[in-house]
């Protein structure tokens, strides 16, 4: 194969081979902008490298000959001694990993070649500072010695002239340096620093193949699910020098604000710098605009050329530039990366300057992004004090007293206390107090420790890996940068969506967006007509409808403000609840006969008027109803602390408590999950799902008579066998023709069973719905409840999978059982409908997935309906 491009070989689309910054380096040069010349070394070359421990036949010689035409073309000889030709050598894979892969820069400078540096540029001070930032840099990521090192020298350096700015170390102080940092190189590795160019190139190149799997770059890829495999491109640059004094320097650059969106100059600039300087912090940047009373002519071309790449790119772009005396040179190009907000203003911004359509558009914005939008934020206005920056692992705005263990958290919480759980890191232990919390703040750990897998599972603040913070349990406080010190019991307001940490009580806003799909906001404001431009597309490209899974009117209405299109689950079980359990005990203590049958009429008005309100909320629109789920015992008291309380009654214990006591221990389940529920109760106990589908009948004919539409559809639960369903669905039949209601009869596809004989259940079915929580937990045999505390954070470091299987489905082994279901449903019922209502409905990779296998819709809770609106949309694409 080819490993070598030229900078004028490649095109931006070659980003797996050439890597992000060799594809965009190539792209700006065909561009005609004044980019150094250079070339790239592929990936491939890095995968071979890291395979076989070598570089790649043939790979020398072509390098050989691609540095041989720069050298031509350039007129100079790689660190030959008279004038030298050098280079940087950058690392640069598919994705960016900021701050992962390294970057040598200089490379060609010796004993000798410094001395013609100098000579040829008219500047000693310039060559000394290039030689000792090679033997730095180098010895840095190359040979692997402590950067502190050399960055004390030259504190030292500092110290003794008694200067503050390295601007003001002359030639001599660099000379010096860079003997004491020769010094270092022999004392840390035991040889000389390589003198020789081309050894210097060689090196630099094998150590950004090898840093591909440095332990950091692992870490980060796994945080960022980027894929293991890929390997990074290499790129050799002629060097062009920033630090070349106060007509030259170096400055990175946005086309527009990442953070707004807004058009304008972004930008930071050092005068008399090189490459990293800008962001080291070494010296004040001064703002873009200032380059244009430094350097007016530069400051031009540089807005041109940024122009240029916004309508070739046609999106925002970041930029690192450097001016030699003078001259620009474009280093660097990519797509850049931008907040929410920004990422939908920019895109339907875009589509008003005419660069992109409102397709290009819709497929540039995100539902992960909209979500964010749709947090309560704080209000960044208030006067804040901020101590402490972690991982955005769970977003949302918190605010609480700070508390160290989950039984205060869990203890405060009980008091009707906001409390913030605060730890080093979290284990399954704390997951009560985690549940406890308003947030959680933990000082270890990345995006996918314990703590940030849970609270994104249970939708709860989050900020993780807050390092700065050290986090003391035992004296329930922490301390923060500064010798700020929080103890229990103090205020602090965590923001999950940037990672920011608050002391006090920041006050929190409504999202504006949040407010526009309730249709209580004010129009007008820019990000919230974006939004509603992108939404409006995206609803017209769907082909999936979207519905939500709500039990009660108040959610069914505002899931309908939120474009929900039906309710795709209504769960039943959840009107047992609070002071009706008391009817559902009875139920339970029955015997068979009347005693039976008056606990069921005694529920069945309270189901009707539930199903009334849930009807008229959905007018029009379909509403599935499932019939009970769970196994009864869920609506009992607790067995120990039933048999306490009878036990200390002793004989005086009430005959009602001793029959409950009787009916807790008779239906006590080893595996619940597994046992009594769902259609196995129905048949078990006649009546029940009887009373619950008259309940239905008269509720849908009580709406008619009312002049509505109602919708109804039943759904039957937990089938394995379409023998189950059938005896429920005669059953039901007949009850519904009784009332002369028409509803739809159909079952949930949750039961691996049910998803391979789905040929056989369609007979009897007019819908599936599939229900991924527990075809998710019986497919990989997880149970919901214990696995994902217990060792889902090691299954994602281990890679077992990427994402858990409960947040995201997993296409090759859940997602098959679906796709076999849709296909031999089809296959006997042609017409059947096909929806999900499992907790994937709400999820962006889901509901793609959803689409791919031909679903008709996806129900989702309501707060997500629009990012399910708006995946759905990008799916159609
Ligand atoms: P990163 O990926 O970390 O941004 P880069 O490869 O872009 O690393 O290089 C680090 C810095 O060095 C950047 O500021 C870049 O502009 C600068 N740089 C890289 N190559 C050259 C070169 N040939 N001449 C001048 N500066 C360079
Ligand atoms: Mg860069
Ligand atoms: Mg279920």
């Amino acid at each position: 194969p080819k490993y070598v491009y030229d900078f004028t070989e490649g095109n931006k689309d070659l980003r797996d081979l050439l890597g992000g910054k060799g594809a965009n380096l190539a792209e700006m040069t065909n561009l005609g902008l004044p980019v150094p010349p250079g070339f790239t070394i592929t990936a491939e070359a890095c995968r071979r490298y890291l395979e076989d421990g070598g570089l790649p036949d043939g790979l020398q010689d072509e390098v050989d000959a691609h540095l041989a035409a720069l050298e031509t073309g350039m007129g100079k000889r790689l660190g030959a001694a008279d004038d030298p030709l050098l280079v940087s050598v950058r690392s640069g894979a598919k994705y960016s990993m900021p701050g992962m892969m390294e970057t040598v820069l200089n490379i060609g400078l010796n004993d000798e070649s410094v001395q013609g540096l100098a000579k040829q540029a008219g500047d000693e001070r310039f060559a000394w500072d290039s030689f000792r930032r090679l033997i730095q840099m180098f010895g840095k990521t190359v040979l692997d010695i402590d950067g502190e090192l050399f960055e004390n020298a030259i504190d030292e350096a500092k110290r003794s002239k008694g200067v503050d700015s390295d601007l003001d170390l002359e030639a001599a102080d660099f000379q010096r340096l860079v003997d004491t940092y020769k010094g270092i190189v022999r004392e840390h590795t035991g040889s000389d620093f390589p003198s020789d160019p081309r050894t210097q190139m060689r090196l630099a190149v094998e150590a950004v193949f090898s840093s591909w799997d440095a332990p950091r770059a692992i870490i980060y890829r796994r945080q960022e699910r980027i894929p293991a495999d890929l390997g990074t491109a290499v790129n050799i640059v002629a060097m062009v020098f920033g630090n070349l004094g106060m007509e030259s320097g170096t400055g990175v650059a946005f086309t527009r604000d990442p953070g707004t969106g807004q058009r304008g100059v972004y930008g930071d600039y050092l005068q008399n710098a090189q490459g990293e300087d800008v962001v080291a912090g070494i010296r004040n940047t001064v703002p873009l605009q200032d380059l244009e009373g430094i350097d007016s002519e530069s400051y031009r071309e540089l807005l041109e050329i940024m122009k240029t790449l916004e309508n070739h790119y046609r999106d925002l772009c970041d930029i690192e530039f450097t001016i030699e005396r003078g001259k620009l040179w474009m280093l660097q190009t990519r797509v850049g990366k931008r907040t929410a907000a920004a990422a939908f203003r920019i895109a339907t911004q875009l589509v008003d300057q005419g660069l992109i359509d409102l397709d290009e558009a819709v497929s540039r914005v995100t539902g992960d992004q909209l979500a964010q939008l749709m947090f309560p934020r704080f209000d960044v206005g208030a006067d804040l004090k901020r101590i402490a920056k972690g991982m955005n692992a769970s977003p949302g705005a918190a605010v609480g007293k700070a508390v160290f263990s989950s039984e205060r958290a869990k203890e405060l919480a009980d008091q009707g206390e906001a409390v913030i759980l605060v730890r080093r890191e979290t284990t399954p232990d704390d997951l009560v107090g985690m549940i406890a919390a308003q947030g959680v703040l933990t000082s270890r750990g990345g995006k996918t420790s314990h703590a940030a897998v849970v609270a994104r599972g249970m939708g709860k603040t989050c900020v993780c890996g807050a390092e700065e913070l050290e986090v003391d349990g035992q004296e329930r406080r922490f301390t923060g940068p500064g010798g700020v010190v929080v103890e229990e019991g103090d205020v602090l307001s965590i923001d999950g969506s940037t990672g920011e940490v608050y002391l006090g009580e920041v006050p929190v806003m409504a999202s504006p967006v949040v407010e526009y799909f309730e249709g209580t906001g004010e129009r007008g404001d820019e990000l919230v007509e974006a939004v509603h431009r992108i939404m409006t597309h995206a609803d017209g490209r769907r082909r999936l409808a979207v519905r939500a899974n709500a039990d009660n009117p108040e959610d069914a209405a505002r899931a309908r403000r939120f474009g929900a299109q039906g309710i795709g689950l209504c769960r039943t079980e959840h009107m047992f609840l609070g002071d009706r359990r008391q009817l559902v005990e009875d139920l339970i203590l029955a015997g068979r006969g009347e005693e039976r049958r008056a606990a069921l009429d005694a529920l069945e008005p309270l189901q009707k008027s539930d199903f009334v309100g849930l009807l008229a909320a959905m007018d029009g629109l379909p509403v599935t109803i499932r019939l009970i789920d769970p196994p009864l015992h869920e609506f009992l008291p607790d067995l120990t602390a039933l048999s306490v309380k009878v036990a200390l009654a002793g004989a005086d214990a009430s005959p009602r408590d001793r029959r409950l006591l009787e009916a807790v221990k008779r239906l006590h389940e080893e595996n619940p999950m597994l046992g009594l529920r769902g259609v196995r109760l129905g048949l078990v106990i006649p009546g029940l799902f009887a009373m619950q589908v008259r309940a239905i009948a008269e509720a849908a004919a009580e709406r008619t008579a009312a002049g509505g539409s109602p919708r109804a559809e039943i759904m039957i639960p937990l089938v394995s066998a379409v023998q189950e369903l059938e005896g429920v669905r005669d059953e039901a039949e007949r009850i519904l023709a009784e009332a002369g209601v028409e509803a739809e009869i159909g079952t949930m596809i949750e039961v691996p069973r049910a998803a391979l004989t789905a040929g056989q259940i369609a007979e009897a079915a007019a819908f599936f719905s599939f229900g991924t929580n527990d075809l998710t937990q019986m497919t990989w045999g997880f149970s919901r409840d214990d696995v994902e505390a217990a060792f889902f954070s090691r299954y994602l470091d281990l890679g077992i999978f990427g994402v858990s299987p409960f947040e995201s489905i997993d296409r090759s082994g859940v997602g098959r059982l679906m796709s076999i279901a849709v296909a031999e449903g089809r296959a006997t019922r042609p017409g059947i409908k096909l929806g999900i209502c499992g907790e994937h409905g709400g999820d962006p990779d889901s509901v793609h997935f959803c689409h791919e296998i031909g679903l008709d819709y996806v129900s989702c809770s309501p707060f997500r309906v629009p990012v399910a609106r708006l995946e759905a949309g990008r799916a159609a694409l």
